[in-house]
């Protein structure tokens, strides 16, 4: 199982980052990911970059900002957990 963050690398690649992220090649990077997983059959998904993570997948409450160092959903709610990433997808 492998999560890439969906990121708008057009949109980046003319802020701060554009020297950078254009050299890095990112956008293309996580192309090649999704494809490297898709030819080994290993799940691959992009997750949304805008706060996802802050809403319960299971019953919808809002629980906060997390920083990234806290890698597991835990819902106060509803007592559902899982991981960070996880929590993110988009069905
Ligand atoms: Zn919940």
């Amino acid at each position: 199982m492998l999560f890439a963050e969906d990121i708008n690398f057009v949109g980046w690649q003319r802020g701060m980052l554009s020297k950078q992220s254009a050299d890095a090649g990112f956008g293309q990077f996580v192309r090649i990911l999704e494809w490297v997983c898709f030819r080994r059959q290993v799940y691959f998904a992009k997750v949304d970059k805008n706060g996802t993570s802050q809403t319960c997948p299971n019953c919808g409450a809002h629980t906060g900002k997390k920083t990234l160092d806290i890698r597991v959903h835990h819902c106060h709610e509803c007592g559902y957990t899982t991981t960070r990433d996880v929590a993110s997808l988009k069905e």
